[in-house]
């Protein structure tokens, strides 16, 4: 189909993760579903979690 559907359209800001393409509405922050797992595996594998944690246990020192 050549109709672009709103979810589809870029926002006037770029994907919070990879900063190379426009955010889409349906992903927003992000420009596509593939940003979107990235962040989320980010999360899930603790990538943000493991330094909270390094802080929280110098404190316990
Ligand atoms: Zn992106």
């Amino acid at each position: 189909m050549l109709t672009i559907s709103p979810e589809k359209k870029e926002l006037n800001m770029s994907c919070a993760l990879c900063h190379k393409k426009k955010a889409v509405r349906v992903f927003r922050p992000f420009c596509s579903k593939r940003c979107k797992d990235v962040d989320l595996g980010n999360w899930f594998t603790g990538h943000y979690v493991i330094q909270g944690d390094a802080e929280h246990e110098k404190q316990k020192d």
